[in-house]
C-alpha cells in the first residue's frame, strides 16, 4: 500500500509530505528521511510557516496500492498546495 507521511501543526497545515511503499520502507525509515530534510536545511522551519504552530507527525494510508498508481494523485495535491503556499505565503 501507498502512505502518505506528513508533518502536520494542531491546525492540519502542512510543512512537508513524503509518499512511500511499504513493500520499501517503513514509516520508522520515512520520519528519519523527513527529519533529514530538516537537518539539512530544505525545510527551515521545525514550527508552522503559516500558524507558528508545533508540528506532529502523521501516518496515513491512502487508497493507492502502487507508487505508479498513485503519482498523479498526488502530483495534482502536489501542484494544488504549492500554488497555496504561494497565495497565502508564510508569516513565520
Ligand atoms: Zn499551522
Amino acid at each position: 500500500m501507498i502512505w502518505i507521511t506528513q508533518w502536520l501543526c494542531t491546525s492540519r497545515h502542512c510543512s512537508i509530505a513524503l509518499a512511500w511503499d511499504d513493500k520499501e520502507t517503513t514509516s520508522k525509515k520515512v520520519e528519519e528521511e523527513g527529519e533529514g530534510i530538516y537537518r539539512r536545511g530544505v525545510v527551515v522551519n521545525r514550527w508552522c510557516g503559516i500558524c507558528g504552530g508545533e508540528l506532529h507527525v502523521e501516518h496515513g494510508r491512502t487508497r493507492f496500492k502502487a507508487m505508479d498508481e498513485a503519482m498523479a494523485h498526488l502530483k495534482a495535491l502536489e501542484k494544488a498546495n504549492l500554488a497555496a503556499r504561494n497565495i497565502v505565503g508564510g508569516k513565520y
